[in-house]
């Protein structure tokens, strides 16, 4: 008899609260992770008394009100909002769009006066329906804002041509015609006091948790551990690359120490010219409400290529992607009695925490009420 009811792979946020859930209802779980630590990219990792976001800055947001209410009662968030700089070429705008970049980019102080502009920029597109991300930013933003604070960040970001990338990237960002530098519309935003280690610790409190266990390399081994899998690696290397590998962005990071309390003045700028080689520069100190650290910790984000056993960030979600994950969904749907995926990898979709936390909810309830 297997010694657990389920083998979760992968301690990111989504293999955690599924455990958690199921931990609840008494199942007994295994947790495998193939890095040195659990969180997978929220972790964070205190340096100089600064809680470091080692694999890019993390701002929780939602607009479910459930998910606030279940990480609240895991652990303490202060309150904060992301409102980013963008710095094209030594020149400062604020973000998102909104009346404060269109003073800075045109002049315009009146809703009226920017409508304006955006509209006389957004006629080249001859009515047409955005059909890329650089259609589509024109059509929101208009021409002048999309070479100087989109094409640069996001050609580097993704790596490749703005007119090959899909309009949904895009629509990530908020536009607004009143001079609101929240970065989100979402109506709670955050930061965990402790750092987001805190969250994932909490969340997997009582699950058995193997570091360093890669479950492509012992998986004969693990399976027969527990009845059924949760899988939130790369369902693509799950199948062994079968139809093919899905594609993704991957990022590096330069972390900086520099001995001043406030380097740069805000938690992140974006560099959004070409030249710049890092799209980002975070100073973590600036997330957290108490801090008495003498010195600042100062991440660059390089966004790079990826190649298979590399560290996967970013899915890229173009047609050519999405059919090619249809094919390993099929494959996956006909094995449904034994694993499941989920989360970013498992899913290939580029999900916000929130989104994890409410698809890890979802699958664990479907699980308890599959028995
Ligand atoms: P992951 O965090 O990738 O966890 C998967 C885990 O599985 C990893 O620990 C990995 O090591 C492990 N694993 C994979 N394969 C195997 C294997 N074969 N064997 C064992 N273990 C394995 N979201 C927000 O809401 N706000 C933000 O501000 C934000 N900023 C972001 C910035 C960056 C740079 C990135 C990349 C993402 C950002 N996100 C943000 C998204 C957020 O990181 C994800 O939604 C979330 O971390 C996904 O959790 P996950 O568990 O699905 O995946
Ligand atoms: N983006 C941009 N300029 C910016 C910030 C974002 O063009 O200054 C574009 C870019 O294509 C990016 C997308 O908007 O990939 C989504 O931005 P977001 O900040 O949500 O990126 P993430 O945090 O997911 O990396």
């Amino acid at each position: 008899m297997p010694l657990y009811d389920y083998l979760i792979v992968g301690s990111g946020l989504f293999g955690a609260t599924v455990a958690h859930e199921l931990l609840k209802h008494g199942k007994r779980c295994l947790v495998v992770e193939k890095r040195g630590h659990v969180g997978g990219n929220i972790f964070t990792k205190e340096l100089e008394g600064i809680h470091v976001h080692q694999y890019g800055a993390h701002i929780f947001h939602t607009k479910y009100e459930d998910v606030w209410k279940f990480v609240t009662s895991l652990v303490h968030f202060d309150s904060y909002i992301n409102s980013p700089i963008a710095n094209y070429k030594g020149a400062l705008f604020n973000l998102p769009f909104n009346m404060n970049t269109f003073y800075q980019m045109w002049g315009c102080a009146t809703p009226i006066e920017a409508e304006r502009k955006i509209e006389s920029q957004r006629r080249e597109l001859l009515g047409k329906t955005p059909q890329n991300l650089e259609e589509q930013a024109i059509a929101l933003v208009g021409r002048d804002i999309y070479q100087k604070l989109i094409k640069g960040y996001t050609e580097k970001q993704w790596g490749r041509d703005c007119k090959d990338l899909p309009a949904s990237i895009i629509k990530r960002l908020p536009v607004r015609y009143t001079y609101d530098n929240n970065y989100f519309n979402d109506p709670y935003q955050g930061i965990p006091t402790n750092g987001y280690t805190d969250l994932v610790i909490k969340l997997l409190h009582g699950s058995e948790v193997l570091l360093n266990t890669d479950f492509i390399k012992r998986r004969n081994e693990l399976l027969n551990l527990a009845d059924q899998i949760v899988y939130t690696g790369q369902i693509d290397e799950y199948y062994d690359y079968c139809f093919g590998s899905l594609e993704y962005r991957r990022v590096s990071f330069q972390h900086k120490i520099f001995n001043t309390e406030n380097f740069q003045g805000v938690a992140v700028i974006n560099y959004t010219d070409r030249e710049t080689p890092y799209t980002r520069s975070i100073e973590h100190r600036q997330f957290m409400r108490q801090c008495s650290a003498k010195k600042t910790v100062v991440s660059y984000e390089y966004p790079e290529s990826w190649a298979i056993g590399e560290e996967p960030y970013y899915p890229i979600s173009d047609d050519k992607n999405n059919e090619l994950y249809k094919r390993y969904r099929q494959l996956a749907d006909s094995n449904q009695d034994k694993v499941f995926f989920g989360g970013r990898l498992g899913s290939y979709q580029y999900f916000n925490m929130d989104q994890v936390i409410l698809s890890a909810l979802n699958l664990a309830k479907q699980l308890l009420n599959k028995e």
